[in-house]
């Protein structure tokens, strides 16, 4: 009301006073306040500018390599997501078109991971892979819960078998379904877990066990089938039913494209529900993700909801209610748009460009890849063990920032600590050319370290050019 006021008598002096009124404008000399509601509004073109100005601080997305999440799409799916913007996809019976792709994508994806009969066809698009892992999670207890109940026995102490190298996604699920994960060590050299230490994690009260197709460490496949094999051997001699769960949120949209031959999929008996992150390799924004089971007896009943109160009555299962419709919409287009031969040449072209990045990285004689070939497009490399150098990875990251990359340092999880990494994850809009500009990038800050190793140790942390 009162800005109304003070802008109706200030707006010729206004228009005739300034060419640029967002940043000329009165509105802008009184502070708004960070960490409460302002009492007055103002112009939506200076919040614009007000908002948008701040966030020049965030990393340029198209240089993050620290992601797996789509950084770039295409204007048509841009412009298609900005038409459905305003499209709420639990209203499923006011939008009964968005439910209908939302369903076409589950029986695509259902397709690709070669269920055993595609009428039973049963998924769900999440908010990612994070909340797909708590309904598949949640599945798996309650099947367990209910395997348990019938033969009598206590279901108070369900435990999970999850790698060491496991998303955080898992140890979530495990601490708020109140699940004692159960840990099984990768260690050097190794990074996924064995097949045996998985079977002698194993008792009745698993619930399942996890096997991520693309870890988040190295990018590796972990051996499903090998798992898949043990677990029935383990199941026939035990008369239990422990069922295998593929975390695939990266690797759920490369294996069916780059190695189709590999099973780990509902291919394989044990296999009961995968996990898919839409907004990896599936190449939509963020967020939209994809829980599989193998079919709709994996899935409980009694963890569906059926609700009424949008008209009609539909099966929901999922954690949030109302949500973003248009990154379904995002992900159908892409799946008739791309087709497998698009998915294929994209996802080629990423695993050309880490291979590149891969060999280059080598060439340099300080760095190695921890795994001698990439499983997907993500490249995880350590300074040479048998080099002395004067700098670290943090360093190295420190430095590649100046430039505007983002590349990560961390160390490796536990059995494997020592070993202090950086990781480049390739996704479609880094092209080869960028990926020449990084290399030419590295190089120059490993001849800085070279001539000037004292003055940037000094600086560390620092670090103003490179
Ligand atoms: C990214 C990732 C997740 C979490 O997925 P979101 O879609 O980000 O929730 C889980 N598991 C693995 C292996 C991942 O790479």
């Amino acid at each position: 009301m009162l800005h109304q006021v003070k802008k109706s008598k200030k707006k010729t002096d206004d228009r005739k006073n300034f060419i640029m009124p967002v940043y000329g404008s009165r509105d802008l000399e009184e502070p708004i306040p960070k960490y409460s509601m302002p009492e007055g509004s103002i112009d939506p073109r200076h919040a614009y500018a007000l908002v948008k100005d701040e966030l020049m601080l965030d990393g340029n997305s198209r240089l993050n390599l620290a992601t797996f999440v789509t950084t770039w799409m295409e204007d048509e799916a841009r412009q298609l997501m900005t038409d459905t913007f305003d499209k709420n996809m639990i209203d499923k019976d006011e939008y009964p078109q968005t439910a209908e792709l939302e369903d076409r994508c589950v029986h695509i994806l259902s397709d690709l991971y070669n269920v055993p009969d595609e009428s039973e066809a049963c998924g769900c698009s999440t908010t990612g892979s994070s909340e797909a892992a708590m309904l598949c999670g949640m599945a798996l207890k309650w099947k367990w819960r209910d395997r348990m109940k019938d033969k009598g026995k206590a279901t108070d102490k369900p435990n999970l078998i999850i790698s060491t190298s496991v998303q955080v996604c898992w140890e979530k699920f495990c601490r708020y379904w109140e699940v004692e994960p159960r840990f099984v060590p990768v260690s050097d050299g190794h990074y996924s877990m064995k097949t045996a230490d998985v079977i002698k994690a194993c008792d009745e009260n698993t619930i399942g066990v996890v096997a991520i197709l693309g870890t988040t460490h190295t990018g590796e496949f972990e051996p499903v089938e090998k798992y898949n094999d043990a677990l029935e051997k383990f199941n026939s001699e035990t008369g239990y039913e422990i069922p295998l769960h593929v975390d695939a949120a990266s690797g759920g949209f490369i294996a069916p494209f780059l190695t189709p031959k590999l099973k780990w999929d509902f291919r394989l008996k044990w296999v009961k529900s995968i996990n898919v992150s839409g907004h990896k390799y599936g190449l939509v924004y963020p967020g939209v993700g994809w829980a599989i089971w193998r079919n709709t007896e994996e899935l409980p009943e009694d963890l569906v909801f059926r609700v009424n109160y949008l008209g009609g009555e539909m099966p929901t299962f999922a954690l949030n209610f109302s949500r973003p419709g248009n990154q379904i919409v995002a992900q159908y287009y892409n799946f008739i748009r791309l087709g497998r031969e698009g998915y294929t040449r994209i996802l080629q072209s990423c695993m050309d460009t880490a291979n590149f990045i891969k060999e280059s990285l080598e060439e340099t004689n300080v760095f190695q890849s921890l795994i001698p070939k990439l499983h997907m497009p993500l490249i995880t490399f350590r300074i040479k063990k048998d080099i002395k150098v004067d700098f670290d990875v943090f360093q190295i990251s420190e430095m590649l920032r100046h430039r505007g990359w983002l590349v990560p340092a961390y160390t490796m999880p536990e059995n494997c600590e020592d070993d202090e990494v950086l990781r480049i994850v390739i996704k479609e809009g880094m092209s080869m050319d960028m990926a020449h500009l990084l290399m030419k990038d590295m190089k120059r800050i490993l001849q800085k370290f070279e001539e000037e190793p004292d003055k940037l140790k000094s600086t560390k942390g620092t670090l103003k050019q490179c």
